[in-house]
């Protein structure tokens, strides 16, 4: 995504606006995570001339699949993003690493954006924040239905019943014979 600002350049506080996709090519890296990302990131936005720089000011937003690190099932979800980053014409002898510089009248977002969509990945894949994941007894998906080693933990009163049925060791009241 390159951002032509030679309308802009000796205008000081005056913007331009742009739309356009990038690519997400920072996301290879990340591919062990299981992550495919849906298509290129859709972004929008302007760019305005600070009279240091150039402000970039934009919404950012992709769709990507993975799998839920609780319940392991497959997900799609979009991610929006906001980006808000500095420019500077690199004949300003910028020696600070943190600046993003440009040359000519092109602005381009590629780095910037790449670096932005890394920083916006989760921690965790979650198909939902509430996402019960599965039984670590049974492996069934407790977002589709509840399984009785669940409930046999939580419910007093079938711990009781259980407590009634005889036991392998074969006594009486389910007390094994000693
Ligand atoms: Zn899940
Ligand atoms: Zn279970």
């Amino acid at each position: 995504m390159k951002v032509n600002i030679g309308s802009i350049r000796e205008l000081r506080g005056s913007s331009v606006r742009f739309q356009g996709e990038q690519a997400i090519e920072s996301l290879n890296e990340v591919e062990e995570l299981g992550l495919k990302l849906n298509g290129p990131a859709r972004i929008e936005g302007k760019v305005t001339n600070t009279g240091e720089g150039f402000l970039v000011e934009a919404n950012l937003s992709f769709t990507y699949e993975a799998n839920c690190s609780r319940c392991l099932e497959p997900f799609q979800t979009t991610q929006n993003l906001q980006i808000k980053e500095e420019f500077v014409p690199n004949y300003n002898q910028v020696e600070d690493d943190s600046v993003f510089t440009f040359q000519g009248d092109i602005i381009d977002l590629e780095d910037c954006i790449n670096e932005q969509v890394i920083l916006a990945l989760p921690m965790k894949f979650l198909c939902d924040a509430d996402c019960r994941g599965i039984c670590p007894m049974c492996g069934i998906n407790l977002n589709q239905r509840q399984c009785e080693c669940t409930v046999q933990d939580i419910d007093p009163r079938l711990e009781k019943l259980r407590s009634l049925l005889p036991t392998e060791g074969g006594g009486s009241n389910g007390k094994p014979n000693k």
